[in-house]
Parts: structure tokens; sequence; C-alpha cells
């Protein structure tokens, strides 16, 4: 004979509680829920807001994160073109510096100087420094080591078979430089070189004035100026920067300024006994 406790129908799962206030226990599961996305967005934007507001500005002075001017005592000023060699941009660019006879630095791309090698020689030819853009300019911040290092080493090995002599200054993708690339460089003992006056010749919106202004109003003695001889946007050209730049040698000239290449400036520095410093 059963007992009254055997004939006690077992539990069903789900718990009887929860069979009672499913919706109840379902809605406050929801709020919970809710609220730690919440909580969780807000963190994210209190990170965010942190870390380019106050992290990046700070560290990005250090001159491991590159140099963005140059200490000298002279009123000089390194003009420098990336994204090249690409036609016609590239051969219009040298032709206006050839006739300022100016010298500047072009920060090539390693699949674009495999496209138009002769243009890569041409710049050489014509006494102006070159420089490393990555090979394929792809972001490299949180891309493994051996990827960044093979970005470089690439282009390295590009345009030291173009007969580039000398030490080889690396300009960051998208001035992108966070965490790997600035210690790989200084554990070679290679500049990282960032800029301080940006041209802005990417935007569309600016014209060929507004380019020269931009970089009138911000230069300085020292100053390293950001250009562009190449367009990884084929529908953007390049014609705003050329224009421009027959217009701002000149004024720059005006102003006192002797327009040399990057490694130039460097040497200005170390000559007169300073360092050079990402001062702002
Ligand atoms: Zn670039």
């Amino acid at each position: 004979m059963k007992t009254e406790r055997q004939r006690q129908p077992r539990p069903v799962w789900p718990r009887p509680w929860l069979a009672h206030d499913r919706r109840g226990f379902v809605r406050c599961l929801g709020q919970q829920a809710a609220a730690i996305a919440g909580l969780l967005v807000a963190l994210a934007l209190l990170a965010y807001g942190l870390w380019y507001g106050a992290v990046l500005p700070v560290a990005h002075r250090w001159a491991v994160f590159g140099v963005r001017q140059v200490a000298v005592q002279e009123r000089l000023v390194a003009l420098t073109f990336d994204d090249g060699p690409q036609p016609p941009y590239t051969e219009q660019i040298l032709q206006v510096l050839d006739r300022f006879q100016v010298r500047a630095t072009f920060f090539e791309i390693g699949r674009q100087i495999d496209r138009y090698p002769a243009l890569t020689q041409a710049v050489i030819q014509r006494g102006h420094e070159l420089g490393n853009h990555s090979y394929s300019h792809r972001n490299l911040i949180l891309r493994w080591p051996g990827e960044i290092a093979a970005e470089i080493a690439e282009t390295d090995r590009r345009l030291r078979a173009a007969g580039v002599a000398g030490p080889i200054a690396v300009r960051p993708p998208l001035g992108k430089r966070w965490l790997i690339l600035p210690y790989l460089l200084w554990r070679s003992q290679r500049t990282l070189a960032m800029w301080n006056v940006d041209s802005g010749d990417y935007d569309p919106a600016a014209d060929v004035s507004a380019l020269v202004q931009q970089v009138l109003t911000q230069v300085q003695p020292g100053s390293i100026v950001l250009m562009h001889d190449g367009s990884l946007d084929p529908r953007q050209s390049r014609d705003r920067t050329v224009a421009a730049l027959a217009v701002l040698i000149p004024a720059l000239r005006d102003r006192g300024y002797r327009l040399v290449t990057l490694q130039e400036l460097l040497r200005s520095a170390q000559a007169h006994g300073w360092t050079a410093s990402t001062q702002d």
C-alpha cells in the first residue's frame, strides 16, 4: 500500500515556481540583461573616451610613438608624400619639386613599387629621399608581430633593391601605430616618421587654397608636412596636391623656410645637439 507521500506527483521540469510565474521571471531576466547591456555600453564609451581623449594624446608625445616635429635652430621644413608611387601624380610632383630645386621625402607603398618600379627609380635619381609606408597599406594595429615585421621588411627589400642607401624611416599606414610597430622600430633604432602639419589633401572638400592655408597656418621650424602623391581611392585625384605644392613652396620660402628631406632635418637637430622631439 502506497503512502500519501509516495502518491504525490513528482515535480516537473521546469520547477513549479517557475511554471507558476514564468512571465514574471522572463521579464525580470530581461530587465537584468538590459541593465547589464547598458552598463557594458557605458563602460565601453568611457573606455573609448579615456583612450582617445587622455591615453593616446599623452602616449603619442613619447618619442617611441614617432617624430612629429624636430627641434632645430634654423627654419627648416620637410615635405613628405605618402601612398605613391602612382602615375601621373608622382611624376607631376617631381616636376614641381625640380622646378623649385626642392628635395622631399616619399613614403612609398611596397605594392605600388611593384607596379611602378620606374617611378621609384625616378624619385631616387632626382635626389629625393625614400621611406617605407608598408607593403600593402593595411592598418597595422591588432596584427601579429610577424605580419607587421613582414609588411615593413618587404618594402625595405624593394627600396634597397632600387638603390636606397642609408636609414629608411617608416611611416605607418593611416598613422596607426599602437603598439607592436613602435616597439619593433625602437628595437632596431629606426625612425617612426609622423607629422605635425597635415595638409588635408585627402579631403575632397578642400580646394587648393585651403590646402595651402592649412599648411601655412600650422607650419613651424622643424615641421614635418604630410601630403600625398598616391591615392588608394582610384576616384580621388591628386591634382590639388600638385597645384597646391606649386603655390606652397614659394610661400614657405617667402616666410624664410628652407625645405629639406626628413633625414636632413633629423641630422640638423643632431648637429646642434638637439634631439628629435615629438613636441606639439
Ligand atoms: Zn598612407
